[in-house]
């Protein structure tokens, strides 16, 4: 009997592959892949011959594919059929980068604790085929003078602070995994319209192999209106689309947050020499931010409020990157005092003094030329007041928008899409319904502290440096001090920020 019913699954699987090719395939090569009988993906032909699938992706961003893939890497969940839902076109094509070719200006600064998880899925080895860089060191200074911070690698005898990769590189890498995966995978290049789905009832009474429709009118399945016409079912659905979530909206779930009154400017620009550190200098108006990219390329993030980012955009390339050589060196301010010595006052609160320590204050290297368009993004912190519900999680940016000054975003996102496919495995290791809240909510009860701690911190910073108050000014110097010469609380800033240490600094 179970075999007769394998059997019957694998016949409606082969059906569902062909009609799903015939169907969303004329822009995007997209394959399907695997075999296993025991699936329980399927298109039921008599009342609703729309594509049924164990879980849909909404969004193909970093995060969404990050998910695919790690379940595509679990023992438990590579059999799963999973759709991705997105009509970006990185999704269509293998992305390389040209020799000679700039890097792109959308770059993510990656933890080492986001290293790891891509090296468990698989992703790395591709990201290291590609333009990537390295850093063991970070500085950190204000426009006051008052005062610096140097990390470095060997503070917490590791030989990396993070690295630097393009977007893109981390989206293609980790599509490839999933493209090279036993995962039954169907990408739609389409966007999500609607959703619906009716509260959960009983089974009984249907056949062997219920019907999609009967599925769906007990709650077992909730329905994707694509922006193309087609429809697909799924158990559960993920919203990986971002900071202006559709399906948060459709799911009616709340979010909390403010815009902050500031813009991004980011760009890539060039050097005469390599840059191995990351900058980082906080101005009257926000943060500048110089990480390395690889040859004599670095990224620069530059926050500030909303009419300079304008002018900043529009003013001709001389101008920015005399504009740019001057926030990082003596514009807004002198440099800070260089102590150097590991004989700070501060010492004795600690009787051992860190390798950063006795590191001077550096000038970054000067830019020479604009090498990208400059682009700008307006910032926000959001987030949502729930993760989970029936049939649906949210991951990433859908889930929550933070400041880039820390470069956190994606490397929180990450840490989610790991959690979620743990959570599933679980489900399916207890044959549970994997779209039932009670199982979500265990992705909830791990993320949502963890995101929030790091929500505030970074919140914290962004408003201490947006004022420019004597006393408030004093307490940054101290922070400064604090931070470059008391090596337990430097050692937990760096491990926060690692993604390896997940709650408070000062446990
Ligand atoms: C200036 C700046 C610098 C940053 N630097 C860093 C950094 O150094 N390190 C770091 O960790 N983070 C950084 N971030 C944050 C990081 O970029 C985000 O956290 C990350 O992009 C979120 O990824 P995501 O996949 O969740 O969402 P997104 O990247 O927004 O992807 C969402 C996807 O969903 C799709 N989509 C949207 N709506 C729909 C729909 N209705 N139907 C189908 N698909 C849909 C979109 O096409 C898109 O592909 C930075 C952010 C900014 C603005």
């Amino acid at each position: 009997m179970n075999r007769v019913l394998a059997r019957k699954q694998l016949r409606t699987n082969v059906c569902g592959t062909t009609k799903i090719f015939r169907r969303t395939f004329s822009t995007h090569p997209v394959s399907t892949s695997g075999s296993n009988e025991k699936s329980n993906a399927k298109t039921n032909s008599i009342e609703d011959d729309s594509p049924q699938h164990d879980i849909a992706i909404v969004g193909g961003g970093m995060v969404g594919i990050a998910l695919a893939a790690s379940l595509a890497s679990k023992p438990l969940t590579k059999h799963l059929n999973v759709a991705i839902i997105d009509n970006n076109p990185l999704l269509g094509r293998k992305s390389t980068i040209e020799k000679g070719h700039p890097p792109d200006p959308r770059v993510s600064t990656v933890t080492p604790a986001t290293i790891s998880f891509l090296k468990g899925i698989g992703a790395w080895k591709y990201i290291e085929e590609q333009r990537h860089a390295y850093f063991d060191k970070m500085q950190v200074w204000d426009y006051t003078g008052l005062g610096y911070t140097r990390y470095n690698a060997k503070d917490v005898d590791q030989d990396i602070l993070g690295c630097v990769v393009e977007n893109k590189v981390l989206q293609s890498s980790q599509l490839s995994c999933v493209q090279e995966s036993d995962l039954q995978k169907t990408i739609y290049p389409a966007r999500l319209n609607s959703m619906n789905m009716l509260p959960s009832s009983s089974l009984t009474g249907l056949g062997e192999v219920p019907s999609t429709t009967d599925l769906f009118m007990r709650g077992r399945l909730a329905k994707l209106e694509l922006s193309d016409g087609n429809n697909v079912y799924a158990k559960l659905v993920v919203g990986a689309d971002g900071s202006k979530s559709r399906v948060r909206e459709l799911a009616g779930i709340k979010t909390t947050g403010w815009n902050y009154s500031q813009n991004a400017i980011i760009c890539t620009v060039e050097h005469t020499v390599e840059n191995f550190t990351a900058w980082q200098r906080f101005l009257p108006n926000g943060p500048i931010a110089l990480l390395p990219i690889g040859d004599k390329f670095s990224n620069i993030v530059w926050t500030m409020d909303p009419t300079e980012a304008s002018d900043r955009k529009s003013m001709s390339e001389d101008d920015f990157i005399k504009a740019v050589n001057d926030a990082l060196d003596y514009g807004y301010g002198p440099h800070p005092e260089t102590t150097g010595s590991g004989g700070s006052s501060l010492s004795w609160l600690t009787g051992d003094v860190n390798i950063s320590a006795k590191e001077r204050f550096e000038t970054p290297p000067k830019v020479v030329k604009l090498s990208s368009e400059r682009m700008m993004f307006p910032l926000s912190l959001r987030h949502a007041k729930d993760y989970v519900s029936n049939r649906v999680a949210l991951v990433g940016d859908s889930a929550h928008t933070v400041h880039p000054l820390a470069g956190q975003g994606v490397n929180l996102g990450f840490a989610d899409a790991s959690a979620l496919s743990r959570a599933i495995a679980e489900g399916i290791a207890l044959g549970t319904d994997i779209g039932e809240a009670n199982l979500l909510k265990r992705y909830e009860a791990e993320r949502k502290p963890a995101n929030i701690a790091m929500m505030a911190v970074l919140d914290g910073i962004q408003k201490m440096y947006a004022v420019n108050f004597g006393p408030l000014n004093a307490l940054r110097a101290a922070a400064f001090h604090g931070a470059h010469y008391i090596s337990p609380l430097k050692k937990r800033i760096i491990s926060y920020a690692s993604g390896e240490q997940s709650l408070p600094l000062f446990s």
